[in-house]
């Protein structure tokens, strides 16, 4: 039995007094679940919502973090910075990251390596744009996307992997992937872990869905065998919405 997941990613949203107030909602009305449930705030807000959910069961991620272990990076955040506030998850290689500030596989590859080696567990995130599902290439691209960041790993490393396929054209557009479009790429990216590594790798990762999940559309798309979970944008920034989520898997 794969590890079922719903995390919110909350991108440049939310203040630390707004932080504050999401997650007491949100640990009010938290519903008993199997599902790992994780929370992304900004970086400035990680130690707060840390302190804030200290007898929660709730986990909370970072949003990004630099491969350095420090030095002459301005602006950026190490791994040993985020373990010391108690952060052990961090999401890596998100869309917005890869088209808003220029991260590609090679540099990805080295953050994942990073976040291995401090034994984090890293939720990766990649998936296909509009003009490449529309060509037909999205497998490839999916495909490449992994290899480059992740065929490297140790088999071992594979413990501290979650994946978020998130295709570009669903992310804050409110179109969504079909259950069936998520299902068909879970199980192609499941068949090509198999394949670069073995079936027991590929059949433990937990893959999430992520792109315009809503409390409407959560439930189907999470019935399909080989969606383990969600990575939430929009709809995790109120607590009613993500809880609706969080009941539907
Ligand atoms: P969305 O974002 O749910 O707002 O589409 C998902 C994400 O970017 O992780």
């Amino acid at each position: 039995m794969r590890t079922q997941i719903v995390a919110g990613n909350w991108k440049m949203n939310k203040t630390q007094d707004e932080t504050e107030d999401l997650l007491s909602e949100l640990s009010a009305k938290l519903p008993d679940s199997h599902a790992d449930v994780i929370v992304a705030p900004t970086f400035v807000n990680l130690g707060s919502a840390k302190n804030a959910l200290q007898s929660s069961t709730i986990k909370v991620a970072a949003q990004n973090m630099h491969f350095a272990e420090n030095g002459a990076y301005t602006g950026e955040i190490s791994a040993d910075m985020l373990l010391n506030l108690g952060i052990d998850i961090v999401i890596l290689g998100h869309s917005e990251r890869r088209s808003l500030f220029g991260e590609d596989d090679s540099l990805l590859a080295k953050k994942v390596n990073t976040a291995i080696e401090k034994g984090m567990t890293t939720i990766f995130c990649f998936g296909e744009e509009l003009d490449e599902r529309k060509s037909g290439n999205h497998f490839s691209v999916v495909e490449s996307q992994l290899k480059n960041a992740l065929f490297d790993l140790d088999e071992k490393a594979w413990n501290q992997i979650v994946l978020a396929y998130e295709p570009v054209w669903a992310i804050g557009t409110g179109e969504t992937a079909s259950p069936e479009q998520a299902q068909e790429m879970h199980a192609f990216i499941r068949k090509t872990i198999a394949e670069a590594y073995n079936t027991s790798i590929a059949n433990g990762v937990s893959i999430l869905y992520g792109g315009s999940v809503k409390p409407g559309n959560a439930a189907e798309i999470f019935s399909k065998p080989d969606v383990d979970g969600g990575l939430i944008g929009g709809a995790s920034l109120k607590a009613d919405d993500f809880v609706a989520i969080i009941k539907a898997i």
